[in-house]
């Protein structure tokens, strides 16, 4: 972080023209080893490429991009010349603020002296006469209060005054008003009633800039026996304007003011009640800025020049934050937009802007002067396509991804990926416009509603059904009709808002908002197809294979498992969870397969053969013919399976392997008994969780869980406590961005942070346990201070929630733990093993990556060293070990692992049919030569070697 220091301001310097003053300031930057002194080249070049005078008698000077190299140690000095030195030709500096910074973090310095700057201290910086008064000068901040309509919710789904909180603490955080640390600083206990339902709460630590936001919750609450419908955050500090926050309380403490903000769902009209700044409603457009230093002096530059070309005004925003004018370089500095915020321009209606804004947009994308890589709007960045697939074999349409589901299918290809459409930006009338727009919306609603009539999947329908509403929203008629008379055309007024719309939604980062805007931009694409004449991409009459870029859990909902015959994506692992919902689901899949996927034109038929990754494109008639003939065979020893599902696994020498289902939905209990699971493995409770749109709270939990127990009828159940982290977000509990997730604040490392919640959750399972066989299992512990940290909560609830049939057990997912074993088998009542994880941090790949996961076999030999480590120090205590990862379904593992001595497999309910069939055909005393001789071996594929 780049601070201005007193210690870094040089007095009384003397330069008699620019070329002397950057020697000077090279001179300075040497002395302080910041930099070589070749670093001179940098600052000449790019005063060349244009001035860096800022304003008010202040330049910062600053290398090219090329010029980093010279740079030892980020920092920045600044040299006061009492006589001043010409810099662009007509203005005079007296202070140069020179920056040597090897990335973009001269962009705070930016906002640090812009934020001086809004005053004009031109003079005070000239007649300096101290360090002190110079630092003074430009740290001086105006006093201030935000309190715009960005920082007003309404309609917020929240369950309790916690909710709201976040709620309220995010808006501000979103806007970099406050930073971490806040939302513990704000105390219930201590929130204020104001009147009508509506209450405030204050905090003054981790305050960036005084600001206040509102947050209107959807249905009333309780709090303190009182109603609870409206929040204020105020975030204070000392930067407080205080004048003008008094003039917000006095509004609302005057009772009819109150009830008129109690009544208005509206933000912008109550903006405009409590005078906050409000969001113009003028003509917008969008852009991501694509610039890799964000946008700094020189871009703005350009962009004030061209926005200086209109009469009209222009202001812009970045992300969300608060509009200022695109004129003025100052105020667009001090917005500090970084490559990949959005930048949102406005333009006065009826002037000339509004048309310019067109020239504005184009003149960011083009780099305002710079060269840049655009950022694709449409698709996170990808890791690159494994070559083997795009280069090796072109022509004979034989393709390798990862092997993630088990199973051949074959169908045409329904490629999801987001589209492409030409259209006018200018519509010709007004009249003619507006009957395009409703014809083709009234176009894609029927064709809705044959859909919906023949479904027979009523989630399918629920879907589908709020599409329609969407349509017939009348403020998305109204916006887009606004757009129509900016004289645009249907389908760019058209596009335009929902693309804004939607990208408003998921910067919200609430999950049910980011999936309205996936809704959103569902609907979009069709009436915008209509409106292009494009023809409609139907979903094919018969099963196809969905190919996308990647299918996350989330998108379990969307799959119709009758529909879809097989998955093939471009990225993903065979232990990521996009692939263990295809197994969830039974179908099989390959991931993994590389960015070209998504370039197979719809309808081509496509082969998959989710036992060993491949896949064809436009096979020929007879693999089309053996490939059936083979899954017909499978198919049959399938049913085979499945008459004896209920059956116990037991080897031929009955040695008997309890056999556990994984499950992620509590309602999924029920299949996973009748698929012949003997107990649940392993219930993903933050899966669970995920299934709710906010935190379920305690008594939503108990009765989550009272599901799963009831449709277990005695048998027992696995839970594995709140998963957070890694790839698996949620979105209603806000974790701060973090380099490596995998290896950072995730599973038990989350939950102790958080005790409330894992105490709440540990109190809605003892609850709904009734005595009858419950285990509770840490995830990612890999410590045994982790372990007794949690235990020692979970006897705390149980002192309150007394529970006879519990079992405490870790899950083993970090080597650390594994090697640790021999310690916590003493304390624990058993060990579930997440190979998935495990393999992932034995192995240093990320189970995810496109590239390497399939080198992350959980049959490699240090894997199953440490599991055998596991498994003998368990027994040792007499304390039970299963495995709850993908490996305990693989067949190639299933012997090895019997053999280690692992005690319970737990899997995905589709798949224990045929690893009890297969067990069946074992003997014991074999596999447990097999494991040792697996564990001698050398890399996964001499294992599989040795099973084969
Ligand atoms: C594992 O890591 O093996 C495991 C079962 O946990 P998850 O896949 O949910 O991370
Ligand atoms: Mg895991």
């Amino acid at each position: 972080m780049i601070a201005l220091d007193i210690q870094h301001v040089r007095m009384n310097q003397h330069a008699v023209d620019k070329a002397q003053a950057l020697q000077c300031l090279v001179n300075i930057l040497v002395e302080d080893q910041l930099v070589t002194p070749e670093y001179l080249q940098g600052l000449t070049a790019r005063e060349q490429q244009s001035a860096t005078y800022l304003g008010q008698g202040i330049a910062i000077p600053h290398g090219t991009p090329q010029s980093r190299q010279y740079i030892l140690e980020t920092g920045v000095r600044l040299a006061h010349f009492p006589e001043g030195v010409v810099w662009d030709g007509e203005n005079k500096i007296y202070l140069a603020v020179v920056i040597a910074a090897k990335s973009d973090e001269h962009l705070q310095v930016l906002q640090i002296l812009t934020r001086a700057l809004i005053d004009d201290v031109s003079e005070q910086v000239k007649n300096a006469q101290s360090a002190e008064q110079i630092i003074e000068l430009l740290h001086a901040q105006p006093p201030s209060l935000a309190l715009h309509e960005n920082l007003i919710a309404t309609q917020v789904a929240a369950e309790d005054v916690e909710d709201l909180i976040w709620h309220g603490t995010q808006l501000l955080k979103q806007q970099k008003l406050v930073e971490c640390g806040f939302l513990s600083a704000l105390n219930p206990k201590h929130m204020i009633h104001l009147g009508e339902g509506i209450w405030s709460i204050t905090a003054n630590q981790h305050v960036l800039s005084p600001a206040v936001s509102i947050i209107k919750s959807e249905q009333p609450i309780r709090h303190q026996d009182k109603e609870l419908s409206s929040l204020l955050c105020v975030a204070s500090n000392d930067q407080l304007d205080m004048p003008q926050f008094n003039r917000l309380m006095d509004i609302l403490f005057d009772p009819a003011q109150l009830s008129k903000i109690h009544q208005e769902q509206n933000s912008h009209q109550i903006a405009q009640l409590i005078g906050a700044e409000v969001i113009p409603d003028w003509p917008a457009r969008k852009i991501i800025l694509a610039n890799a230093h964000g946008l700094h002096a020189r871009p703005a530059t350009q962009l004030v020049n061209i926005t200086k070309n209109f009469q009209g005004e222009i202001q812009v925003a970045a992300d969300d934050g608060a509009f200022v004018s695109a004129k003025s370089l100052t105020k667009l500095l001090s917005i500090g937009c970084r490559r990949g915020q959005t930048l949102t321009f406005i333009a006065e209606p009826e002037t000339d802007a509004v048309a310019g804004l067109d020239a504005v947009i184009q003149a960011v994308k083009d780099g305002l002067g710079e060269e840049v890589e655009p950022i694709d709007e449409h698709t996170a960045p990808v890791a690159q396509v494994p070559e083997v697939l795009t280069f090796e074999q072109p022509n004979d349409g034989n393709n390798k991804g990862i092997a993630a589901s088990a199973g051949l299918a074959f169908g045409p290809a329904h490629v999801v990926k987001p589209r492409e459409f030409q259209y006018d930006r200018f519509g010709h009338s007004l009249k003619q416009e507006n009957e395009r727009l409703d014809i083709a919306i009234r176009q894609v609603k029927n064709s809705i509603r044959q859909f919906i009539a023949q479904t027979q999947s009523s989630a399918i329908k629920q879907i589908f059904l709020a599409h329609l509403e969407m349509l017939d929203d009348p403020d998305l008629i109204q916006n887009v009709k606004r757009g129509l008379k900016q004289n645009l055309s249907a389908a760019a007024a058209w596009h335009d808002y929902i693309e804004s719309a939607a990208k408003a939604q998921e910067a919200l980062k609430d999950r049910l908002l980011a999936e309205r805007a996936a809704d959103l931009r569902d609907i979009g694409e069709r009436v915008l197809a209509v409106l292009c004449g494009a023809p409609e991409i139907s979903e094919p009459e018969q099963p196809y294979i969905l190919i996308m870029h990647d299918v996350g859990p989330s998108d379990v909902a969307r799959l119709n498992k009758d529909r879809v015959a097989g998955i093939l994506t471009a990225v993903g692992g065979a232990s990521a969870h996009s692939a263990i919902v295809a197994r969830a689901l039974g179908i099989p899949a390959v991931v993994g397969a590389g960015a070209d996927v998504l370039n197979i034109d719809s309808n081509t038929t496509v082969l998959i053969n989710g036992d060993n990754g491949e896949f064809v494109i436009e096979p020929e008639q007879s693999l089309i013919d053996h490939a059936m003939a083979e899954r017909a065979k499978q198919q049959q020893l399938r049913t085979e399976a499945e008459q004896h599902c209920l059956d116990a696994a037991i080897t031929l020498d009955q040695h008997h392997v309890e056999i556990a289902a994984n499950i992620g939905k509590v309602q999924a209990t029920a299949q996973a008994v009748k698929y012949g699971a003997e107990a649940i493995g392993l219930l993903r409770t933050e899966l669970v969780f995920m299934s709710h749109n906010s935190a379920p709270n305690e008594a939503t939990q108990e009765a989550d869980y009272r599901v799963v127990l009831d449709a277990l009828a005695g048998r027992p159940l696995v839970v594995r406590t709140l998963d957070v982290g890694g790839d698996k977000p949620l979105p209603y509990l806000p974790l701060a961005p973090e380099e490596n997730p995998f290896l950072g604040v995730r599973g038990i490392r989350l939950t102790l942070r958080k005790p409330e919640l894992l105490r709440q959750q540990l109190a809605a399972l003892l609850k709904a346990a009734d005595n009858r066989p419950l285990r509770i299992m840490f995830p990612m512990i890999g410590r045994v201070e982790e372990w007794r940290a949690a235990k020692a909560i979970l006897d705390e609830v149980r002192a309150e929630y007394p529970c006879d049939n519990l079992q405490v057990g870790v899950m083993i997912e970090v080597p650390a733990a594994a090697l640790l074993t021999p310690i916590l088998a003493q304390e624990v009542d058993f060990f579930s093993i997440g190979t998935n994880d495990l393999t992932q941090y034995t192995m240093a790949i990320d189970r995810g990556h496109p590239l390497l996961s399939a080198e992350a076999d959980g049959l490699h030999p240090s894997v199953l060293l440490l599991i055998d480590q596991a498994v003998r120090s368990a027994h040792q205590y007499g304390k039970w070990v299963g495995i709850c990862g993908e490996l305990a379904a693989d067949p190639k593992a299933v012997p090895v692992l019997l053999g280690l001595g692992v005690d319970e497999l737990s899997m995905s309910s589709a798949s224990i049919p045929l690893v009890k069939a297969q067990i069946r055909t074992l003997n014991y005393a074999h596999c447990q030569q097999l494991a040792q001789q697996a564990l001698r071996c050398e890399s996964a594929l001499a294992v599989r070697d040795l099973v084969e």
